[in-house]
């Protein structure tokens, strides 16, 4: 698609008209699709009268409010790149994103605007703080609304420009800025348009934050692009949650595996009249295929689609399409059109591998990142001379063409030899009755081998589950080698915002 990503997304906006775009789910406040595309017009002209120019790096930084997609369209429509931060990263944190991006400009929201302002001392090189809201002193994009200056003329280049640089979550090792283009983006949504049901009269729930590629895509880019009407809620609780749903009618959830966790399993689910939910998808980690079909019984609805993606893929390659009626039970699904994929020996990774064998999965597609920001050998050691991007993480494909994503390459515990997946046991330990969360990762014992450790959160009323009967109920459900050699229970598993099990921090713990 060789469209910036703010046409892409917002071509459509003249014909949905009154349609609401944006539902804010706290308050009420509606933005129709009109008023998404004259406002971003007018920002976007009041931006580029403040200065921003075509190449600059624009950090926004912000919880999801119907002002975010504004933001990020109005940006990139006056030639900005948009680096997107965490609501709760540090000062030192921000910081480290702006220097990394050598970001000219801010815009963020009243209640982190000190954040904001240490972060940009502690940088230097920020020309200019805005806000989404207000607040004195700094230019707002309410008042921005009342702009009168010229559209800009900036000319994208969308094989070339960088729409988004979004930073990996920081999973495994210290977050990088991910180099994606308009087209990568926009070439993406229209990958995976076929397979997914945003379009006018869907009612799509934004809990998970658009500043990660999950939520920027499936909550923000793909239902803006169809038509459907987005409720946007700043933060995760389980209540304000399912009362949005009930309350705004919603009709597709688009979540991470804790929250299908908390469906299938939390008492409170049940005083909620979640009847016009028609399906759900999660993507970006793991997912119990037991926990899944729990879920989707407990409300009712047709199986829990997964997606597969990383941010490096602008970010989707797998989906399970919602008129699935074949889909196996754990699979994240079919590979969208236009990409090939590879799954590559373990043991020689220049060894294909066959149907049900399981190995690194790789890519080649449009979808494929330009690169990482100022990283070039980071860059080499994951995208090859052919092109092919090697993911890190282990699947394999049935025969009909479903894939598995097994676990990462580099949480696999190898036990004398052999390999066990922490997700497994996570699964298994999520189906004991008195536990109500759980996480494992691999550690050297006194033999120098590699064993399973868990982490246990107890479900409230079980504080005498002991270290002995976790250890029994698994080691009675699996192969030997793959038994829990150690517990200990924490009052909450840590997780990045996608959702993502922060197994660094665990480490850190023993
Ligand atoms: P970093 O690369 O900085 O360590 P990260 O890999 O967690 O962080 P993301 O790009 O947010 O950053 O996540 C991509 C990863 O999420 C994938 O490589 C994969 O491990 C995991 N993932 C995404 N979707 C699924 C899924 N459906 N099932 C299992 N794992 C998934
Ligand atoms: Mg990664």
């Amino acid at each position: 698609v060789e469209l910036p990503i703010h046409d892409a997304v917002l071509g459509r906006a003249a014909e949905f008209g009154e349609l609401p775009a944006l539902i804010d789910g706290t308050d009420g406040t509606t933005l129709t699709y009109e008023q998404l595309d004259r406002f971003h017009r007018r920002i976007a002209a009041a931006l580029a009268e403040a200065g921003v120019r075509k190449g600059d790096v624009l950090a926004l930084h912000s919880p999801n409010t119907i002002a975010f997609p504004l933001a990020f369209y109005a940006a990139t429509r006056a030639g900005a790149s948009v680096t997107t931060v965490h609501p709760q990263a540090t000062a030192e944190e921000f910081a480290k994103q702006l220097r990394d991006s050598a970001a000219r400009w801010i815009i963020t929201v009243s209640p982190l605007l000190q954040t904001a302002r240490r972060a940009a001392e502690l940088s230097g090189g920020v020309e200019e703080i805005l806000v989404c809201d207000s607040a004195p002193g700094h230019r707002s994009l309410i008042d921005m609304l009342a702009s009168a200056a010229p559209e800009p003329q900036v000319v994208i280049d969308p094989v070339q420009d960088i729409a988004a640089l979004p930073y990996s979550s920081g999973t495994t090792g210290i977050p990088k800025g991910v180099m994606l283009t308009h087209r990568q983006i926009a070439t993406n949504l229209a990958q995976i348009r076929p397979l997914i049901g945003t379009g006018p009269g869907e009612r799509i729930l934004a809990v998970l934050p658009f500043f990660h590629i999950y939520g920027m895509t499936a909550l923000m880019n793909a239902p803006l692009r169809q038509g459907a009407t987005v409720v946007v809620l700043p933060r995760f609780d389980l209540d304000s949650f399912l009362a949005a749903i009930q309350d705004h009618r919603i009709t597709g959830l688009y979540v991470a595996p804790p929250i299908v966790l908390a469906l299938a399993k939390h008492p409170v689910v049940a005083q909620y009249d979640l009847s016009s939910l028609k399906y759900i998808i999660s993507a970006a980690a793991p997912l119990d295929a037991k926990l899944a079909v729990a879920c989707a019984e407990r409300l009712g609805l047709p199986p829990i689609g997964q997606g597969y993606g990383m941010t490096e893929l602008s970010p989707c390659t797998h989906v399970v399409p919602l008129d699935a009626r074949d889909a196996p039970p754990g699979t994240v699904g079919k590979l969208v059109p236009g990409t090939e994929m590879r799954v590559l020996s373990l043991d020689d990774p220049d060894k294909d591998l066959g149907v049900g064998e399981a190995g690194e999965i790789a890519f080649r597609g449009p979808q494929v990142m330009k690169g990482y920001l100022g990283r070039p050998e980071a860059t080499d050691a994951m995208i090859d001379r052919d092109g092919w991007l090697h993911t890190g993480d282990v699947g394999y494909v049935d025969a009909d063409g479903w894939l598995f994503v097994v676990d990462r390459v580099k949480e696999l515990i190898k036990y004398k030899g052999f390999q066990v997946a922490p997700a497994e046991l996570e699964a298994l330990l999520l189906t004991h009755p008195r536990i109500a969360d759980a996480a494992v990762i691999g550690v050297y014992n006194d033999d120098h081998n590699e064993v399973p450790h868990a982490f246990v959160v107890r479900r409230a009323g079980a504080d005498d589950l002991s270290e002995g009967e976790v250890m029994m109920y698994v080691a009675e459900r699996v192969a030997p080698y793959k038994r829990v050699r150690n517990v200990t229970f924490i009052d909450g598993v840590p997780r990045a915002a996608s959702g993502k099990i922060l197994r660094r921090q665990l480490r850190e713990r023993i």
